[in-house]
């Protein structure tokens, strides 16, 4: 079986004016919710293990380049306004151009990091992609702290450069703990929204919906998303349970890459992102729970870790499938379905080798549709093509499963047939050319039928003959049955 396609699109309605601004909208909604999310999991005062707005606003330059960036301005502008608790220098007056400030330095260092990706690495799920966003997204994360530091300082929220200097490491850890872990997952609902608007969806989104793995959708899907955040919840319950043990309980987040692997190896690459989005929200809650302390860095560590395991595993069943697709088109032929010419010599060394070492007869049945450019100039080509399909499929049906049908060029077939002696070959070109000659090749459905013309052979195994000489001369005999007025099975007797 073919590995089955993608999903056929569906029309894509004209680009309303209601589509990009509701993209817009949405970039800075899932901003401030991701900027919620990790205040509501701060451990200690704006400390967090992770700072997801980064993965949104990574997500945004991915999907929509620079176009992304109003929205991220907007959600920065108005997540700093909410600093007025606590910060020295905080009337809204200070903290509007702040905001605006900060949101600029953050948003144009992730863009430009996400444009960055896009023009390095083909935006397939390969290994050199997920390398390079592991590459792209620290440095990208580096940036925007050390430029966003460097606003807060300007603008007195922070009240000295050497606190800021304090500041750079860990902001650094959480902006690409954040990005990292939650930019594919934002990427994939922004990509969602843009294909529910009516938009064209960006390439990450339509490239990664393709890896469809071999073992797709083996197994319940929320049981699986459940599995994944399971350890991290058992965790966070033995925290709670045995403080005194937390550490060490703690270690059981580990085991998320278990059921993690599963969902990226059956579930495709999506679903994972959404799994690795779960799993790092449910480690960020455990580490709420646990506060602040050196610990804090191992659970940022796991983050990266267990995210970027999750984006290698899906390149698995993606170069398997590429593997697949490529076997397919070098092995068979893609209008028919019958074998290449590559493959039929493959196949045919391997079964001359066999047949000379059981002592067993291999024959060849060369044949050729007679007068089929009359079909393609009466009918169409396209009709031509559908009438080759059609009698590659009956031919194909008159054959044993250890027979092997090949098309090696045009209107030409060959039917390669192990353990077959000379005269059952002769029956057995008899039987096709009976076969093709039922099949109606016809738009108006009278009788007309197309005809082929036959060389028949056995190759001299004793004699060492090769697959290609034995070939040569059932073509021969072909164009013997072609002279002599098609329709009709010519042998090619062993030479002497
Ligand atoms: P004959 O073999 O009996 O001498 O006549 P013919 O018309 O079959 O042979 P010829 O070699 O002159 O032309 C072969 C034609 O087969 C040419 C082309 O139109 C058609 N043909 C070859 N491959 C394909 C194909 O993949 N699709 C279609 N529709 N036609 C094909
Ligand atoms: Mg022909
Ligand atoms: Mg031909």
């Amino acid at each position: 079986m073919p590995p089955a396609g993608p999903e056929p699109e569906a029309p894509r309605r004209a680009g309303s004016r209601a589509g990009p601004l509701a993209l817009h909208g949405g970039v800075t909604l899932l901003w401030l919710l991701a900027w919620y999310v990790a205040r509501v999991q701060e451990y200690a005062p704006h400390a967090s293990l992770w700072f997801p707005p980064a993965g949104v606003t990574f997500a945004a330059g991915l999907v929509l380049g620079w176009r992304g960036l109003p929205g991220v301005l907007l959600a920065a502008t108005l997540a700093t306004l909410t600093l007025a608790d606590g910060a020295p220098a905080a009337s809204p007056g200070t903290l509007l151009p702040a905001g605006l400030a900060f949101g600029l330095a953050h948003g144009l260092s992730y863009i430009a990091g996400a444009r960055l990706l896009l023009h390095l690495g083909r935006v397939r799920p390969t290994p050199r992609f997920v390398s390079l966003l592991l590459v792209i997204a620290p440095l990208a994360a580096l940036l925007a702290s050390v430029s966003g530091l460097m606003v807060l300082v300007a603008f007195g929220l922070i009240e000295s450069l050497a606190l800021a200097g304090d500041l750079v490491v860990p902001f650094w850890i959480g902006d690409l703990v954040g990005a990292v872990a939650v930019g594919p997952f934002c990427a994939l609902l922004l990509g969602a929204a843009q294909s529910r608007l009516g938009l064209e969806p960006a390439e990450l989104f339509t490239a990664h919906r393709q890896v469809v793995p071999a073992a797709s959708g083996r197994g319940p899907l929320a049981l699986k998303l459940g599995l994944c955040v399971l350890p991290a919840m058992g965790a966070a319950a033995l925290v709670r349970l045995w403080p005194e043990q937390a550490y060490p309980a703690s270690f059981l987040v580990f085991f998320g890459i278990v059921p993690l692997m599963w969902v990226a190896h059956t579930e495709g690459a999506l679903r994972t992102y959404v799994a690795t989005a779960a799993l790092s929200t449910a480690i960020a809650g455990l580490g709420s729970l646990l506060g602040p302390g050196q610990h804090g860095l191992t659970f940022q560590f796991a983050m990266i870790i267990l995210a970027g395991s999750a984006y290698f595993g899906i390149t698995v069943p993606a170069l398997y499938a590429d593997n697949r697709a490529l076997r397919l088109r070098l092995t068979t032929d893609s209008l028919t379905g019958a074998a290449t010419r590559a493959f039929l010599l493959e196949t045919a060394e391997r079964e001359v080798e066999r047949a000379r070492r059981f002592g067993t007869p291999v024959s060849l049945v060369v044949f050729d549709l007679d007068h089929f450019k009359r079909v393609n100039d009466e009918l169409g080509h396209a009709f031509g093509d559908a009438a080759l399909v059609e009698l590659a499929r009956r031919t194909r049906g008159e054959l044993r499963a250890s027979d092997l049908l090949a098309r090696p060029g045009g209107e030409e077939f060959v039917a390669l047939l192990p353990m077959t002696g000379l005269a059952a070959a002769v029956e057995i070109a008899g039987r096709l050319a009976g076969v093709l000659r039922s099949v109606p090749v016809s738009r108006s459905g009278d009788q007309r039928t197309v005809t082929a013309s036959f060389g028949v052979t056995e190759i001299e195994v004793a004699r060492q003959e090769s697959f290609e000489a034995a070939f040569e001369r059932a073509d021969r005999a072909l164009y013997e049955a072609k002279a002599a007025g098609r329709d009709r099975v010519r042998v090619a007797p062993a030479p002497d």
